[in-house]
């Protein structure tokens, strides 16, 4: 049976690991982190399109007791008037309805998923270099261990050590705005628990859900230059707090007082982006999730798009006669529509492009349904073959 090495547990990993279980390949995932990571980053939301592939590994249950569902999203201007509301993705099937969550939490359930089906995790184990032999590939790690399988799949996140041992030259791009994450209790939030406000500002974007239990899951994009790494890991709340109340208070929404009612937890990033065209594949490796695509997280897709990965890479070699033509048919069909996420979501970012959700005369949506979803939906599909499935898939606008 061919043995497949995943590289990074996190979403694509976990995911990718379960896909290629259920294909009937024998999987291990090596992950450097000790345990689940379980408080490790902040929140995201799982679009239609990701929710779709999870379906398609048996695995919305598992999920299903992580975070909340959103129906709709808002948007307001830097007054506060609203100007759109509308229907998120496919919200009447309640298996494929956008969902809030925690990452670690989401990253828990889907290795805790993994586990239970007798998947191989292996935690504390760093890859640190990739030897790509023509009958084997052999990983590497920091503890001195070597594992060796018949593919690598590279799943290890933006400053991915599979993707530097093909691709050297490529390294994660600024893509224009700062990004921070938090949650109150203390907010008082006039909304629906399953409504996603947006507001455009003036001095970039503020969004915020109301979660089942009374609690306020925000996020602000700030478009100016890039954090300095050494104020990234600022431990005080009150630093990012105060800043972002100052900018936010600028405009005329509730995004000031809902900073400003949060005590702690607030998290610091800056947008990034791996670069269209940077290389996925050599020999028996290919990288796949934020190692090959990662995107601002303007269009919220970084999550979905790694589920919807961890499908198509699984059917891909599943269908095809062998590695070097699925890599290549994974490829033809992945590329053109995670790169357009990737062009799209950053040029929102850098404030070059309008977001769908407020262009003039659009159907605000970041939804999946519009012309090409049915090549997606068949690509996704687990009994449709692959190589059946045209590749003139569109994406995100
Ligand atoms: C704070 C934050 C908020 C986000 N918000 C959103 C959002 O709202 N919507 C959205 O769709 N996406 C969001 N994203 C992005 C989203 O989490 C990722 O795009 C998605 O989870 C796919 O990630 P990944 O599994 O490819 O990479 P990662 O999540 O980075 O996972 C990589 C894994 O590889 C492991 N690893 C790294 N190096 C090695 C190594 N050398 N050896 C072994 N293991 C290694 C890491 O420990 C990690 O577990 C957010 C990301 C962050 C950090």
């Amino acid at each position: 049976m061919t043995h497949i090495l995943v590289i990074g547990g996190g979403i694509a990993g976990t995911a990718t690991a379960m896909a290629l279980h259920k294909a009937g390949f024998d999987v291990t995932v090596h992950e450097a982190h000790p345990d689940t990571a379980e408080d490790i980053g902040a929140f995201l939301t799982l679009a239609s399109n990701g929710m779709r592939a999870l379906a398609q590994l048996d695995a919305s249950d598992a999920v299903a007791s992580v975070g909340f569902p959103l129906r709709s999203m808002r948007v307001l201007d830097g007054q506060g008037a609203e100007l759109a509301h509308v229907p998120l993705g496919e919200a009447d099937d309640a298996r494929l309805r956008y969902r809030c969550l925690r990452r670690g939490e989401l990253n828990a359930a889907l290795q805790g998923e993994a586990m239970r089906r007798g998947i191989g995790f292996s935690h504390g184990t760093r890859l640190v270099s990739v030897e790509n032999g023509p009958e084997q590939v052999t990983a590497h790690f920091g503890d001195g261990s070597v594992a060796t399988g018949d593919l690598l799949i590279g799943a290890d996140g933006l400053n991915s050590t599979v993707r530097r041992s093909f691709a050297p030259g490529t390294e994660p791009v600024y893509a224009g705005q700062s990004v921070f994450y938090g949650y109150t209790r203390n907010a008082v939030v006039a909304q629906d628990t399953d409504l996603l406000t947006m507001v455009r500002g003036s001095t970039g974007t503020f969004g915020y859900a109301l979660s089942p239990d009374g609690e306020t899951y925000w996020f602000a994009r700030v478009t100016g230059p890039a954090l300095a790494s050494d104020e990234l890991g600022h431990p005080a709340p009150s630093h990012w707090r105060e800043r972002l109340v100052e900018l936010l208070r600028q405009d005329a929404t509730p995004a000031a007082d809902i900073v400003a009612s949060s005590s702690d937890g607030i998290m610091a990033t800056n947008a990034t982006e791996i670069p269209p065209g940077t290389p996925w594949r050599s020999g028996r490796t290919l990288i796949v999730g934020d190692a090959a695509h990662a995107a601002s997280p303007a269009t919220g897709q970084g999550a979905s798009m790694a589920l919807e990965d961890a499908v198509i890479l699984a059917k891909a070699l599943r269908d095809a006669p062998g590695p070097e033509s699925a890599f290549a048919l994974y490829e033809t069909c992945r590329r053109p529509r995670v790169e357009h996420n990737t062009t799209v979501s950053g040029q929102i970012s850098r404030g070059t492009r309008t977001p769908p959700s407020t262009a003039a005369g659009r159907t605000p949506s970041p939804s999946p349904q519009r012309p090409g979803d049915d090549t997606l939906a068949a690509q996704l599909d687990w009994d449709v073959d692959l190589r059946t499935v045209t590749t003139t898939t569109r994406n995100a606008d």
